[in-house]
């Protein structure tokens, strides 16, 4: 289901305050209006998440408008399937573009006669010099570059050339278009930066009608004007691309500018965030796809049972800024533990079960107990849960030989079971091999959660399923898909040597409480005790699949601390 995201008004920052002076300012005859610019080369990540809330949640704020724009200038690396997986994680982090959805592709006959008036300006001119020459006459950030050879060329052969490469009649690489700036600019980025590449090759929007594709820095300032947008927010890395952008708009004696302004990427510790890598994962089947739960993308985190509500609080949370910084992945996990702490119904399931016969209860006996559904929320209700003879807890609920701060089952210790009774441990019992397969347990009748004799204390309250109506479930349990904070921080190293060997583990023998019989692709529930759980978007009827969203606590924060 979509929902809308409504949030109240958010904190301040710098973007904002832009903002709001531009409105006292009449500067952009009170406009907002932003865009969200995806390169549809990739499904999107947490990062884009970031730069999605804030273009949507700007415009929204200040009854603006922010449009989808695909950035569809590189016909080599795009691909429709991109196109809708994009579509559907903006609209499910709760967004929406209503009818402006639009390609750079659809400017590109605008694109194109802006070129021929460059030339026509004596401010563009075709090179014919290959890639690695014009490589060589760059310069460095401290030496001048040098004018390529064909850098004077008259308009008219500049016109002939230009139109020549648009119909096709020259080979990839022989010719590009270029801005005729300064080759001794300070500012690399204002070294006669290309305009238009030969490429033959099919775009997924355009076909084959062009051959000529536009650079990224020539198609966005444009894209942008065309649009109507006022503020063109970008990460850091754009801003020193920031004078070629305003370079274009004023060549082309445009109105009305837009203006670029750039805010920190996201990035997460135990995470990586470029597209390139991350279709490196998929492609080489290191996980399952791109939505699987471990990676960043919102398609993997939607389906690992993130909700929009908790990464658009993600977002809110982590602020905007002007310097790069690494936050903690903890953040994220804390975000959506606060969400379904106060939205997901409790249950009970145990996921490495151990058998407990019950030997002083009836054998055929069969009692209801009622079990709260969420303590936060006292409107989500109750609901009955089954007590028999054969019930199953959690194996480490147990030890033989109990450690000193271990107050659950052991011999001779007695346990609550939560909304049920205190049973005592009276014998356990192995197999072969030595393992616990089962325990015989008494219990105390007198002891009922709810009635007079409850209030016994006993020092551990542990979880339970009874065998009476339960269900068998598969539980994937991830963790981080890396196993240090930065796994590209080393330039020798490929960023797969840190991969966590163990960030999916699959637990075949679940027994869950039969509440859960009738669970859908996406329900989320907390697991007393265990942390939080969402049904797999490929789990059947006959074979319910489970996702640990996140555990109840974060067990890095004490590994952590021990290093
Ligand atoms: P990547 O580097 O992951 O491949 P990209 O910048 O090439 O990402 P785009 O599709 O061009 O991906 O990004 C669309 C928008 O999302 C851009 O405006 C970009 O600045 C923003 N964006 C991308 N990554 C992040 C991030 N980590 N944090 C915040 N915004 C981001
Ligand atoms: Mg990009």
């Amino acid at each position: 289901m979509e929902e809308n995201a409504n949030s109240n008004s958010a904190p301040s920052n710098f973007i904002r305050e832009i903002i709001e002076e531009d409105l006292i300012t009449n500067k952009h005859n009170q406009k907002v209006h932003t865009r969200f610019p995806p390169e549809p080369n990739g499904y999107l990540h947490i990062g884009h998440a970031k730069a999605i809330c804030l273009n949507f949640g700007i415009a929204r704020d200040y009854e603006g408008l922010c449009n989808l724009r695909f950035d569809d200038t590189n016909p080599v690396k795009e691909d429709i399937e991109y196109v809708d997986s994009i579509q559907e994680d903006v609209k499910w982090l709760g967004f929406d573009w209503d009818d402006r959805m639009y390609y750079a592709s659809d400017y590109f006959q605008k694109l194109y006669d802006f070129a021929v008036q460059l030339i026509n300006e004596g401010k563009a001119y075709v090179d014919s010099s290959s890639s690695e020459e014009i490589k060589n006459q760059k310069g460095t950030p401290t030496e001048a570059g040098v004018n390529s050879l064909y850098r004077n060329r008259s308009i008219k052969e500049n016109l002939e050339l230009f139109i020549g490469m648009k119909e096709g009649r020259y080979e990839e690489g022989t010719h590009t278009l270029r801005a005729k700036i300064d080759m001794a600019s300070t500012n690399m980025h204002l070294r006669d930066p290309l305009i238009y590449r030969i490429k033959k090759a099919t775009h997924h929007n355009t076909g084959d009608k062009w051959c000529i594709y536009p650079m990224y820095d020539y198609a966005h300032p444009l894209s942008d004007w065309i649009e109507g947008i006022t503020h063109s927010l970008c990460t850091l890395e754009f801003e020193i691309h920031r004078p070629l952008y305003d370079w274009f708009l004023n060549a082309l004696h445009l109105e009305n500018l837009p203006r670029q302004i750039e805010f920190a990427r996201l990035n997460l510790n135990y995470t990586i965030m470029s597209k390139r890598k991350l279709l490196e994962l998929v492609q080489e089947k290191y996980v399952s796809g791109w939505d699987d739960p471990r990676m960043p993308t919102i398609s993997g985190l939607r389906r690992r049972g993130y909700t929009p509500e908790s990464i658009r609080n993600f977002a809110e949370k982590i602020g905007v800024a002007k310097r790069d910084a690494t936050t903690d992945v903890a953040l994220l996990e804390y975000s959506v533990r606060e969400d379904l702490n106060k939205n997901a119904p409790r249950v009970m399931g145990v996921l490495r079960p151990l058998k407990v016969i019950i030997t002083n209860y009836p054998d055929s006996n069969v009692e209801e107990l009622e079990a709260i559904n969420n303590p936060e929320d006292p409107s989500m209700g109750k609901r009955l849960i089954p007590f028999s003879r054969e019930i199953y807890i959690e194996q480490e609920d147990f030890q033989e030989i109990p450690h000193k701060k271990f107050f659950r089952l052991y011999p001779g210790n007695e346990v609550r079971l939560k909304y049920a009774y205190i049973i005592k441990c009276n014998e356990f019992i192995k197999n072969e091999s030595g393992e616990i397969i089962e325990l015989r347990c008494t219990y105390d009748p007198e002891s009922k959660s709810g009635s007079e004799g409850s209030i016994r204390k006993v020092k551990g309250t542990i979880h339970w399923v009874s065998l009476e109506e339960s269900i068998k479930a598969e539980v994937r349990l991830y963790d981080r898909l890396f196993t240090i904070e930065d796994p590209t921080a080393f330039e020798e190293k490929d960023f797969k040597e840190f991969l966590n060997p163990h960030s999916l583990e699959i637990l075949n023998n679940c027994i869950l409480e039969r509440s859960l019989a009738n669970a859908q692709q996406g329900d989320k529930f907390q697991f007393e005790r265990q942390g939080y759980f969402c049904v797999d978007s490929l789990s059947k009827n006959d074979l319910l699949v489970f996702n640990r969203t996140v555990p109840l606590k974060d067990s890095w924060v004490k590994i952590e601390m021990k290093k």
